[in-house]
């Protein structure tokens, strides 16, 4: 039986602060447009003082929502104030979607999801290879970690400006996964078959090192999880010296559906009329 917080309301949210430059709305609307659904998915700006009440309203049923999204700074906390965190949500410790199920809310992260899908879709078969290198261990490497470890990749090489931060999620991700420094590139890349640039080295302009690709293996992919712009310093540098390469938009769209179908029952695709429309948003405002 459906209690009172699994309500039939089309109705979802993301909620995070600051949230105004959130690309989500324009998602999810597009694919409630697709199905001839009637919904919505609205914004909240939510502070983190107001974020536990803002839980607690889902958990008593007057939030007025079927579920949605939780962006930075409120992941930990959704994580740890949800009833049914899964296993992806309980080692990264952060939730980004939540859903009723049982008259419980549970809480997943689609993170590592969207960026394996968007890699199956642009590149299939990438998750033979079996060196990653992962440049970055920020709040977003963590879900590229877990879900490249959990296609299989025998090594995880991540490098970071700050070691310590590698190190850490060295510990958390198990004895596939080693920490480097920046200074240490060079020599980490060769032979690696997938280059994942997480960090915001790049993103709207900003500068970016260069990067000599040349000693990955033969084949290699390089993706960049930074989408604006789209062809960022680092995938171009790539392009150049011949390696294929997979740009981060599609990570967000693909990290959407798993919500969408929880929420409103229908599974979304993501194609190249989603697409165009985030880039004209892009080019829009930036
Ligand atoms: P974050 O937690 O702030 O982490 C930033 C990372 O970038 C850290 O590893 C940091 O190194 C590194 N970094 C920043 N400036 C640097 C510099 N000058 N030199 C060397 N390393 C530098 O950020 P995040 O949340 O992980 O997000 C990272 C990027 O991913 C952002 O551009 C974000 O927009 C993008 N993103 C895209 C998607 C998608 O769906 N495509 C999803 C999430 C995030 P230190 O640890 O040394 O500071």
């Amino acid at each position: 039986m459906r209690d009172s917080r699994e309500t039939f309301v089309n109705h979802a949210f993301v909620a995070g602060s600051p949230v105004g430059h959130s690309r989500s709305p324009l998602i999810h609307r597009h694919w409630l447009n697709a199905f001839g659904l009637a919904g919505d998915y609205s914004k909240l700006e939510i502070s983190p003082d107001d974020f536990p009440a803002f839980m607690e309203t889902l958990h008593n049923g007057t939030s007025g929502f079927c579920g949605g999204n939780i962006t930075i700074p409120h992941k930990e906390t959704a994580c740890r104030l949800s009833d049914r965190p899964d296993e992806l949500c309980l080692e990264l410790g952060a939730a980004n979607t939540l859903w009723f199920e049982g008259g419980e809310i549970q809480a997943t992260n689609t993170d590592g999801f969207g960026f394996a899908a968007n890699l199956d879709q642009q590149a299939p078969g990438w998750d033979k290879q079996e060196t990653a290198v992962v440049l970055g261990a920020g709040g977003a490497s963590r879900a590229i970690i877990q879900a490249v470890r959990d296609r299989g990749f025998k090594s995880i090489r991540v490098v970071n400006r700050t070691l310590d931060k590698a190190r850490e999620l060295a510990d958390r991700f198990g004895e596939k996964v080693s920490a480097h420094p920046l200074e240490a590139l060079g020599e980490v890349i060769t032979g690696a078959g997938l280059f994942i640039n997480t960090t915001s080295l790049g993103m709207k302009g900003a500068s970016a090192p260069q990067i000599d690709f040349s000693p990955l293996s033969a084949g290699a992919i390089v993706t960049d999880i930074v989408y604006v712009p789209l062809l960022t310093p680092f995938l171009q540098q790539a392009e150049k010296q011949g390696f294929k390469t997979v740009d981060g938009l599609g990570m967000l769209l693909h990290q959407a559906a798993p919500g969408f179908e929880k929420w409103f029952g229908k599974q979304p695709v993501v194609d190249a009329e989603l697409r165009q429309i985030i880039i004209d948003d892009m080019d829009r405002h930036g």
